[in-house]
Protein backbone atom coordinates (compact mmCIF):
# COMPACT_ATOMS: atom_id res chain seq x y z
CA UNK A 1 0.00 0.00 0.00
CA UNK A 2 1.48 3.32 -0.97
CA UNK A 3 2.08 6.04 1.93
CA UNK A 4 -0.86 8.58 0.59
CA UNK A 5 -3.02 5.53 0.78
CA UNK A 6 -2.06 4.28 4.43
CA UNK A 7 -2.31 8.19 5.35
CA UNK A 8 -6.25 9.16 3.98
CA UNK A 9 -7.40 5.19 5.14
CA UNK A 10 -6.26 6.15 8.34
CA UNK A 11 -7.09 9.70 8.53
CA UNK A 12 -10.81 8.08 7.35
CA UNK A 13 -10.72 5.55 10.28
CA UNK A 14 -9.62 7.65 12.74
CA UNK A 15 -13.53 10.02 11.80
CA UNK A 16 -14.93 7.05 12.36
CA UNK A 17 -14.62 7.40 16.17
CA UNK A 18 -16.73 9.24 17.30
CA UNK A 19 -14.53 11.09 20.41
CA UNK A 20 -16.62 14.45 20.30
CA UNK A 21 -15.76 16.28 23.47
CA UNK A 22 -17.32 16.67 25.91
CA UNK A 23 -17.50 13.95 26.78
CA UNK A 24 -14.28 12.99 24.81
CA UNK A 25 -14.22 9.21 25.06
CA UNK A 26 -11.10 8.67 23.37
CA UNK A 27 -10.03 5.64 24.03
CA UNK A 28 -10.71 3.17 21.57
CA UNK A 29 -9.58 5.79 19.24
CA UNK A 30 -6.21 5.93 21.07
CA UNK A 31 -5.97 2.14 21.55
CA UNK A 32 -6.40 1.87 17.69
CA UNK A 33 -3.40 4.22 17.07
CA UNK A 34 -1.69 2.49 19.79
CA UNK A 35 -1.84 -0.93 17.99
CA UNK A 36 -0.61 0.63 14.81
CA UNK A 37 2.42 1.99 16.88
CA UNK A 38 3.20 -1.03 18.38
CA UNK A 39 3.33 -3.09 15.37
CA UNK A 40 5.86 -1.04 13.62
CA UNK A 41 7.65 -1.16 17.12
CA UNK A 42 7.16 1.41 19.30
CA UNK A 43 7.51 1.42 23.12
CA UNK A 44 4.02 2.78 24.39
CA UNK A 45 2.78 3.90 27.75
CA UNK A 46 -1.19 4.66 28.07
CA UNK A 47 -2.17 7.17 30.09
CA UNK A 48 -5.96 7.05 31.18
CA UNK A 49 -6.88 10.54 32.66
CA UNK A 50 -10.34 9.95 33.59
CA UNK A 51 -12.56 7.27 32.64
CA UNK A 52 -12.42 5.91 29.12
CA UNK A 53 -10.03 8.92 28.34
CA UNK A 54 -6.87 8.23 27.21
CA UNK A 55 -3.57 9.64 26.12
CA UNK A 56 -0.48 7.22 24.53
CA UNK A 57 2.83 8.01 24.27
CA UNK A 58 4.97 6.31 22.26
CA UNK A 59 8.95 5.92 21.26
CA UNK A 60 11.12 4.72 19.19
CA UNK A 61 15.37 4.89 18.79
CA UNK A 62 17.08 7.11 21.85
CA UNK A 63 20.60 8.45 21.59
CA UNK A 64 23.05 9.37 24.17
CA UNK A 65 23.61 12.50 21.90
CA UNK A 66 20.48 13.82 21.27
CA UNK A 67 17.08 13.95 22.38
CA UNK A 68 13.86 12.64 20.51
CA UNK A 69 11.78 14.83 18.00
CA UNK A 70 8.09 15.08 19.33
CA UNK A 71 5.28 14.44 17.50
CA UNK A 72 1.76 16.02 19.28
CA UNK A 73 -1.67 15.74 18.51
CA UNK A 74 -4.85 15.18 20.18
CA UNK A 75 -8.06 13.10 18.59
CA UNK A 76 -10.85 14.68 20.65
CA UNK A 77 -13.07 16.65 18.49
CA UNK A 78 -15.73 20.02 19.21
CA UNK A 79 -19.40 19.04 19.12
CA UNK A 80 -21.23 19.20 16.06
CA UNK A 81 -23.18 22.10 16.43
CA UNK A 82 -26.60 23.18 15.98
CA UNK A 83 -26.64 23.12 12.40
CA UNK A 84 -27.92 19.96 10.59
CA UNK A 85 -24.78 18.68 8.69
CA UNK A 86 -25.36 17.76 4.98
CA UNK A 87 -22.94 14.84 5.33
CA UNK A 88 -22.46 11.66 8.06
CA UNK A 89 -19.78 13.39 10.32
CA UNK A 90 -18.13 9.92 10.92
CA UNK A 91 -18.67 8.24 7.86
CA UNK A 92 -15.40 10.36 6.06
CA UNK A 93 -17.30 10.65 2.63
CA UNK A 94 -14.66 12.11 -0.35
CA UNK A 95 -15.77 14.69 -2.83
CA UNK A 96 -13.27 15.78 -5.56
CA UNK A 97 -10.44 16.45 -3.34
CA UNK A 98 -12.03 17.09 -0.53
CA UNK A 99 -12.47 14.69 2.53
CA UNK A 100 -15.58 15.56 5.27
CA UNK A 101 -15.89 14.35 8.40
CA UNK A 102 -15.69 15.59 11.95
CA UNK A 103 -12.41 16.10 12.84
CA UNK A 104 -10.77 15.47 9.00
CA UNK A 105 -8.93 19.45 9.69
CA UNK A 106 -8.70 19.75 13.66
CA UNK A 107 -6.81 17.07 13.65
CA UNK A 108 -7.33 13.80 12.61
CA UNK A 109 -5.40 14.11 9.63
CA UNK A 110 -2.50 15.36 11.17
CA UNK A 111 -2.53 12.81 13.23
CA UNK A 112 -2.73 10.52 11.19
CA UNK A 113 -0.27 11.93 8.75
CA UNK A 114 2.67 11.83 11.26
CA UNK A 115 1.39 8.22 12.64
CA UNK A 116 2.12 7.03 8.98
CA UNK A 117 5.49 8.69 8.53
CA UNK A 118 6.57 7.87 11.95
CA UNK A 119 5.49 4.06 10.71
CA UNK A 120 7.08 4.43 7.41
CA UNK A 121 10.62 5.40 9.48
CA UNK A 122 10.00 2.81 12.29
CA UNK A 123 12.88 0.63 11.05
CA UNK A 124 15.52 2.83 10.57
CA UNK A 125 15.28 4.27 14.20
CA UNK A 126 16.88 2.48 16.43
CA UNK A 127 20.45 4.05 17.60
CA UNK A 128 19.36 7.40 15.92
CA UNK A 129 17.62 10.26 18.13
CA UNK A 130 14.51 8.98 17.59
CA UNK A 131 10.94 9.66 17.84
CA UNK A 132 8.69 10.22 20.22
CA UNK A 133 4.79 10.73 19.34
CA UNK A 134 2.22 12.34 21.77
CA UNK A 135 -1.27 11.51 21.11
CA UNK A 136 -4.23 12.86 23.76
CA UNK A 137 -7.41 13.42 24.46
CA UNK A 138 -9.49 16.40 26.16
CA UNK A 139 -7.26 19.34 24.03
CA UNK A 140 -11.24 20.80 23.17
CA UNK A 141 -11.71 21.77 26.82
CA UNK A 142 -8.63 23.13 28.02
CA UNK A 143 -6.04 20.10 26.94
CA UNK A 144 -6.80 18.29 29.87
CA UNK A 145 -4.85 14.90 28.55
CA UNK A 146 -1.83 17.29 28.00
CA UNK A 147 -1.40 19.05 31.22
CA UNK A 148 -2.39 15.51 32.92
CA UNK A 149 0.78 13.96 30.84
CA UNK A 150 2.84 16.80 31.64
CA UNK A 151 2.72 15.88 35.44
CA UNK A 152 4.10 11.97 34.43
CA UNK A 153 7.71 13.25 32.79
CA UNK A 154 8.32 9.95 33.42
CA UNK A 155 5.15 8.83 30.83
CA UNK A 156 6.41 11.70 28.88
CA UNK A 157 10.48 10.94 28.52
CA UNK A 158 12.49 13.47 26.99
CA UNK A 159 11.61 15.52 23.56
CA UNK A 160 14.57 18.00 22.18
CA UNK A 161 11.75 19.51 19.98
CA UNK A 162 8.08 19.50 19.34
CA UNK A 163 5.68 19.28 16.24
CA UNK A 164 2.39 20.23 17.01
CA UNK A 165 -0.21 18.98 13.96
CA UNK A 166 -2.74 21.09 14.45
CA UNK A 167 -4.51 22.51 11.15
CA UNK A 168 -2.29 24.96 9.67
CA UNK A 169 -2.18 24.16 5.91
CA UNK A 170 1.23 23.20 6.73
CA UNK A 171 2.50 26.52 7.27
CA UNK A 172 5.04 26.36 10.15
CA UNK A 173 3.64 28.92 12.98
CA UNK A 174 5.95 29.54 16.08
CA UNK A 175 3.55 30.52 18.17
CA UNK A 176 0.44 31.35 19.88
CA UNK A 177 -1.63 33.66 22.61
CA UNK A 178 -2.20 32.48 25.52
CA UNK A 179 -6.16 31.92 27.29
CA UNK A 180 -7.20 33.08 30.17
CA UNK A 181 -10.74 32.75 31.25
CA UNK A 182 -12.00 34.07 34.37
CA UNK A 183 -15.22 34.57 36.54
CA UNK A 184 -15.85 37.37 38.49
CA UNK A 185 -18.36 37.26 41.31
CA UNK A 186 -20.24 40.23 42.82
CA UNK A 187 -22.61 39.34 46.00
CA UNK A 188 -25.45 41.74 47.51
CA UNK A 189 -28.09 41.25 49.80
CA UNK A 190 -31.48 40.90 48.32
CA UNK A 191 -34.46 42.74 49.48
CA UNK A 192 -37.73 43.27 47.59
CA UNK A 193 -37.81 45.52 44.36
CA UNK A 194 -40.07 48.11 45.94
CA UNK A 195 -37.79 48.70 48.96
CA UNK A 196 -34.30 48.39 47.49
CA UNK A 197 -32.68 50.47 50.56
CA UNK A 198 -32.88 47.36 52.69
CA UNK A 199 -30.95 45.47 50.05
CA UNK A 200 -27.22 45.77 48.42
CA UNK A 201 -27.33 44.92 44.42
CA UNK A 202 -24.94 42.86 43.21
CA UNK A 203 -25.37 44.65 39.58
CA UNK A 204 -24.62 47.81 40.39
CA UNK A 205 -21.26 46.29 41.70
CA UNK A 206 -21.28 44.10 38.85
CA UNK A 207 -21.35 47.23 36.48
CA UNK A 208 -18.61 49.04 38.01
CA UNK A 209 -16.32 46.11 38.00
CA UNK A 210 -17.05 45.73 34.41
CA UNK A 211 -15.86 49.47 33.87
CA UNK A 212 -13.05 49.40 35.62
CA UNK A 213 -12.30 46.18 33.69
CA UNK A 214 -12.60 47.82 30.40
CA UNK A 215 -10.02 50.41 31.26
CA UNK A 216 -7.59 47.53 32.07
CA UNK A 217 -4.37 48.27 32.10
CA UNK A 218 -2.15 45.33 31.11
CA UNK A 219 1.14 46.83 31.72
CA UNK A 220 2.93 44.56 29.22
CA UNK A 221 5.30 44.81 26.12
CA UNK A 222 3.53 44.50 23.06
CA UNK A 223 5.01 41.16 21.22
CA UNK A 224 6.38 41.91 17.54
CA UNK A 225 4.04 38.81 16.36
CA UNK A 226 0.95 38.44 18.79
CA UNK A 227 0.73 42.51 19.25
CA UNK A 228 -0.89 42.69 23.31
CA UNK A 229 -2.81 41.29 25.51
CA UNK A 230 -6.65 41.25 25.02
CA UNK A 231 -9.51 41.31 27.49
CA UNK A 232 -13.07 41.24 26.59
CA UNK A 233 -15.91 40.69 28.92
CA UNK A 234 -18.22 37.86 27.34
CA UNK A 235 -20.95 37.12 29.56
CA UNK A 236 -22.93 38.72 32.33
CA UNK A 237 -25.49 36.75 34.44
CA UNK A 238 -27.12 38.33 37.77
CA UNK A 239 -30.66 38.55 39.48
CA UNK A 240 -33.42 36.52 39.44
CA UNK A 241 -36.62 38.54 39.36
CA UNK A 242 -37.04 41.97 37.68
CA UNK A 243 -38.96 43.11 41.56
CA UNK A 244 -35.77 41.44 43.20
CA UNK A 245 -32.49 43.49 44.62
CA UNK A 246 -30.21 40.61 43.00
CA UNK A 247 -27.96 39.41 45.71
CA UNK A 248 -25.24 37.64 42.83
CA UNK A 249 -23.97 37.82 39.56
CA UNK A 250 -21.38 36.60 37.18
CA UNK A 251 -19.19 37.76 34.93
CA UNK A 252 -17.62 36.20 32.52
CA UNK A 253 -13.87 37.46 31.45
CA UNK A 254 -11.85 36.32 28.12
CA UNK A 255 -8.20 37.03 28.45
CA UNK A 256 -5.91 36.49 25.86
CA UNK A 257 -2.43 36.49 27.12
CA UNK A 258 1.05 37.09 25.44
CA UNK A 259 3.71 34.08 26.41
CA UNK A 260 5.72 35.31 29.17
CA UNK A 261 2.72 36.58 30.95
CA UNK A 262 2.57 34.93 34.43
CA UNK A 263 -1.18 34.59 34.73
CA UNK A 264 -0.84 33.86 38.49
CA UNK A 265 0.72 37.59 38.94
CA UNK A 266 -1.92 38.61 36.42
CA UNK A 267 -4.84 37.33 38.50
CA UNK A 268 -3.44 38.82 42.06
CA UNK A 269 -2.98 42.20 39.95
CA UNK A 270 -6.56 42.68 38.64
CA UNK A 271 -7.95 41.12 41.48
CA UNK A 272 -6.50 44.04 43.67
CA UNK A 273 -7.65 46.60 40.99
CA UNK A 274 -10.93 45.36 41.25
CA UNK A 275 -11.51 45.65 44.82
CA UNK A 276 -12.20 43.18 47.31
CA UNK A 277 -15.88 43.58 46.37
CA UNK A 278 -14.80 40.70 43.43
CA UNK A 279 -14.09 37.31 43.44
CA UNK A 280 -12.02 36.05 40.73
CA UNK A 281 -11.73 32.46 39.79
CA UNK A 282 -9.99 30.78 36.52
CA UNK A 283 -12.15 28.94 34.22
CA UNK A 284 -9.78 28.13 31.75
CA UNK A 285 -6.12 28.37 31.97
CA UNK A 286 -3.52 27.87 29.04
CA UNK A 287 0.02 29.44 28.40
CA UNK A 288 0.89 30.92 25.07
CA UNK A 289 3.70 29.82 22.85
CA UNK A 290 6.42 31.54 20.79
CA UNK A 291 9.44 30.01 19.54
CA UNK A 292 12.16 32.54 18.15
CA UNK A 293 12.00 32.07 14.73
CA UNK A 294 16.23 32.37 14.08
CA UNK A 295 16.33 28.73 16.49
CA UNK A 296 18.08 26.37 14.16
CA UNK A 297 15.74 24.09 14.07
CA UNK A 298 12.82 25.88 13.32
CA UNK A 299 15.22 27.18 10.58
CA UNK A 300 15.50 23.91 9.16
CA UNK A 301 11.91 23.14 9.02
CA UNK A 302 11.51 26.29 7.15
CA UNK A 303 13.88 25.29 4.87
CA UNK A 304 12.43 21.91 4.17
CA UNK A 305 8.71 23.14 3.98
CA UNK A 306 10.23 25.97 1.76
CA UNK A 307 11.05 22.85 -0.68
CA UNK A 308 7.60 21.03 -0.24
CA UNK A 309 5.42 24.55 -0.22
CA UNK A 310 7.40 25.93 -2.99
CA UNK A 311 7.74 29.42 -1.34
CA UNK A 312 9.46 30.15 2.03
CA UNK A 313 6.92 30.74 4.76
CA UNK A 314 6.76 33.91 6.57
CA UNK A 315 6.82 34.27 10.63
CA UNK A 316 3.53 33.75 12.10
CA UNK A 317 1.28 32.74 14.58
CA UNK A 318 -2.02 30.60 15.18
CA UNK A 319 -5.16 32.35 16.42
CA UNK A 320 -6.14 28.89 19.06
CA UNK A 321 -3.67 27.84 22.09
CA UNK A 322 -2.51 24.10 21.48
CA UNK A 323 -1.12 20.89 23.08
CA UNK A 324 1.96 22.55 23.49
CA UNK A 325 0.90 24.94 26.13
CA UNK A 326 1.13 22.21 28.10
CA UNK A 327 3.70 20.18 26.55
CA UNK A 328 6.77 22.34 25.71
CA UNK A 329 6.82 23.77 29.52
CA UNK A 330 7.49 19.98 29.97
CA UNK A 331 9.44 19.19 27.89
CA UNK A 332 12.11 22.15 29.65
CA UNK A 333 10.27 25.13 27.18
CA UNK A 334 12.06 23.55 23.84
CA UNK A 335 11.59 24.83 20.17
CA UNK A 336 7.96 24.31 19.16
CA UNK A 337 6.10 24.43 15.72
CA UNK A 338 2.63 24.32 14.65
CA UNK A 339 2.40 22.61 11.56
CA UNK A 340 -0.55 20.03 9.71
CA UNK A 341 -2.52 19.07 6.84
CA UNK A 342 -6.20 20.60 8.31
CA UNK A 343 -7.84 23.89 7.17
CA UNK A 344 -7.72 26.57 10.18
CA UNK A 345 -10.65 27.77 9.06
CA UNK A 346 -12.31 24.77 9.19
CA UNK A 347 -11.70 23.68 12.78
CA UNK A 348 -15.14 23.24 14.33
CA UNK A 349 -17.14 24.20 11.36
CA UNK A 350 -20.37 22.36 9.99
CA UNK A 351 -19.23 20.03 7.05
CA UNK A 352 -15.58 20.36 8.15
CA UNK A 353 -13.19 19.28 5.64
CA UNK A 354 -9.77 19.00 5.02
CA UNK A 355 -7.69 18.30 1.52
CA UNK A 356 -6.15 15.18 0.49
CA UNK A 357 -3.25 16.40 -0.95
CA UNK A 358 -2.53 18.35 1.78
CA UNK A 359 -2.23 14.89 4.08
CA UNK A 360 0.34 13.75 1.62
CA UNK A 361 2.06 16.79 1.69
CA UNK A 362 1.88 16.41 5.80
CA UNK A 363 3.45 13.33 5.90
CA UNK A 364 6.39 14.00 3.34
CA UNK A 365 6.96 17.14 5.35
CA UNK A 366 6.92 14.91 8.49
CA UNK A 367 9.20 11.84 7.21
CA UNK A 368 11.83 14.93 5.84
CA UNK A 369 11.75 16.87 9.30
CA UNK A 370 11.99 13.09 11.09
CA UNK A 371 14.64 11.58 8.72
CA UNK A 372 16.88 15.30 9.00
CA UNK A 373 16.29 15.32 13.26
CA UNK A 374 17.29 11.83 13.17
CA UNK A 375 19.90 12.13 10.57
CA UNK A 376 18.72 8.84 8.87
ZN1 LIG B 1 -7.16 21.11 17.48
Amino acid sequence: MTTEKKALDLTCALIGFNTINPPGKERSCVEYLGGLLEAAGFHLRYDEFAPERTSVVARKGGSVDKPPLCFAGHVDTVPLGATPWTIDPFKAEMSGKKLYGRGSSDMKSGVAAFVVAATELADRLEGTAGLTLVIVGGEETGCEGSFHLAGLPEFLGKAGAILVAEPTSNRPLVGHKGSLWLRAMTRGVTAHGSMPERGVNAIYKAVEAITKLRNFDFDFPSHPHLGNPTLNVGTISGGININNVPDETSIGIDIRTIPGQDHTALIDRMGKYLGEEVELSRVLDVNGLWTEPTDPWVQEVFETMTGILGCRPDVATVPYFTDAAALTPAYGGVPTVIQGPGEAAMAHQTDEYCYVDCINQAVEAYIEIARKWCRL
